[in-house]
């Protein structure tokens, strides 16, 4: 998130003027900073999907097990079925899913019952190439049979049920809501908010803002990246004033990005 462009600037770009940005490895430092601090308010940015989602969860109840009245959290967790079902409205053609493996040992293989219901054949996969291989194939051998279901290949991580304890927690401290995505708009019922128990845990709801209307950089094709509507090569900025070390948009930024990793992989560029 440090270096994700924002509409006027990074987080990266702000801590070099002076703003006091912590960086955690997890919600749980944000809490002990609280602790250590309390003189001072501390927001963590929950952002993420529902992988992380269990985590900052715990990170509330624990502030609240303490009575940490200087932490709150700006909460941007997204959920990625809606985002699937939004997807099979689009313009964009899709014939299969291959679904995240770490999202999975979340919410479970069943999760994507409706998108598989939809026609679309879902496999759940892990990471590794030969992962992603096996994926593949099990998606070819449904579409070639005519088959539409949600298929595990990750099964060394992920049941169909997925984890019921992290699902608990997500539905104690969260509701679903809608969330704008980039690319594709608002989604009915694709987020998460605070729920009204941890309303004083909101930062929202605790400071009063007015962020200005986010907007795209100018020439910046994130959202049609994102939609899959097209190859990275085809923004204009592409590997000329967007590169991994001077990305323009939020795909360049890590190697989980589409862009960097077909920059990466297109030119060989590969950092150690
Ligand atoms: S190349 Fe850069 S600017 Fe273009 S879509 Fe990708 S991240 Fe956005």
């Amino acid at each position: 998130m440090v270096r994700v462009p924002g509409t006027d600037k990074s987080l990266e770009e702000a801590r070099a003027e002076g703003v006091d940005l912590l960086i955690v490895y997890s919600p749980m430092d944000a809490v002990e900073a609280a602790a250590r601090r309390p003189e001072e308010q501390v927001v963590f940015f929950g952002i993420g999907f529902e992988t992380t989602a269990p985590a900052v969860a715990l990170a509330i109840l624990e502030a609240q097990r303490r009575g940490l009245e200087n932490f709150s959290v700006l909460c941007a967790h997204k959920l990625i079925p809606p985002a699937m079902m939004a997807l099979l409205e689009s313009e964009v053609r899709v014939d299969g899913f291959i679904c995240p493996g770490h999202v999975s040992v979340i919410i479970g293989g069943e999760a994507y019952r409706p998108v598989a219901e939809r026609g679309k054949p879902c496999v759940v996969t892990g990471f590794e190439a030969a992962d992603v291989l096996a994926a593949v194939r099990m998606l070819l051998l449904q579409l070639r049979d005519g088959r539409s279901e949600v298929e595990l290949e990750y099964t060394r991580a992920v049941r169909p049920e997925g984890n019921p304890k992290a699902q608990e927690l997500l539905r104690q401290v969260f509701r679903v809501s809608d969330a704008r995505w980039r690319g594709l708009g608002t989604i009915p019922r694709s987020g998460y908010e605070l729920a009204e128990e941890f309303a004083a845990f909101d930062a929202e709801r605790r400071f009063e803002v007015e962020p200005p209307e986010s907007r795209e950089p100018a020439g910046c094709r994130c959202g049609d990246v994102l939609r899959g509507a097209i190859e990275p090569p085809e923004c204009p900025l592409f590997g000329t004033s967007c590169t991994p070390r001077k990305p323009v948009g939020s795909c360049m930024v890590s190697t989980e990005g589409a862009c960097q990793a077909h920059y990466r992989y297109r030119t060989g560029e590969i950092e150690r």
